[in-house]
């Protein structure tokens, strides 16, 4: 029998049987992983609140044939104020939905890790923009999967020097293109150089400066917008975009 001990968040989970619950964990050690925690809907289950979405908690696991079992549970953080507040919930499910869709199976991505820990507790936080901080954390969450987008040259033909007052990002193609690319597609969003400015910085900066980056709302509209085609043309499940 091999026991294992993990920190994860409970990204979602799914009724089974009586009273269990499957949890899809993302494990910063395991990445993606499905546990059973049984019983977890009885009243007084020790499972009750470790079996709860967003909840951080160190489990500890049996690992089976198909299936993990927890077997202990120690919560590190409920996220209770975030629980308290519809609207950043709405935001809070986005990006737990976002991460089941993109984190692997037993892959492990600790920085994609950190960034939902860190979004959940700045989605805590009453006064924080959660439009922004969400949209922060898809777009750094694409990179750290490995679909940076390409800002610096046209990510068609690779023509570098693109510049100008209207600049052209297609986010099937992963990036800027150049005028004459551009032309020839038909998935392309005008955009100013204050837009690929501010995808630069949001993925330059740090994880823990997330709640620092100030948009309006008309930037923050047209980064969602095509942002949420970006992240959709590169997951294979559906999830509803999300709006400003
Ligand atoms: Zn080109």
């Amino acid at each position: 029998m091999s026991l294992i001990k993990t920190e994860a968040i409970v990204l979602k989970h799914m009724d089974y049987l009586e009273a269990d619950r499957i949890l899809v964990l993302f494990s910063k050690e395991l990445g993606k992983i499905h546990a059973i925690a049984k019983g977890s809907r009885r009243p007084k289950s020790r499972f009750l609140m470790a079996s709860e979405i967003f909840v951080s908690a160190d489990y500890m696991l049996y690992e089976g044939k198909n299936l993990y079992t927890v077997t202990q549970s120690e919560i590190k953080c409920t996220f209770f104020e975030l629980r308290q507040n519809m609207n950043n919930l709405a935001y809070a499910a986005y990006a737990a939905n976002l991460c089941d869709a993109v984190i692997q199976d037993e892959e492990p991505n600790i920085r994609a890790y950190y960034l939902l820990l860190k979004t959940l507790q700045f989605l805590s936080e009453p006064d924080i923009d959660a439009s922004a901080i969400t949209l922060i954390f898809a777009i750094k969450l694409m990179d750290f999967i490995g679909y940076r987008p390409l800002l610096d040259q046209c990510c068609n033909c690779g023509k570098n020097d693109i510049d100008g007052s209207i600049l052209y990002f297609s986010p099937i193609s992963g990036g800027v293109l150049c005028e004459d690319c551009a032309a020839s597609s038909d998935d392309v969003t005008a955009v100013n150089q204050g837009f690929i400015n501010t995808v630069s910085h949001i993925l330059s900066m740090r994880i823990s400066d997330m709640y620092r980056l100030k948009m309006s709302d008309a930037l923050k509209k047209q980064l969602w917008d095509v942002f949420n085609r970006y992240t959709l043309s590169r997951i294979d499940k559906h999830i509803v975009p999300m709006k400003l």
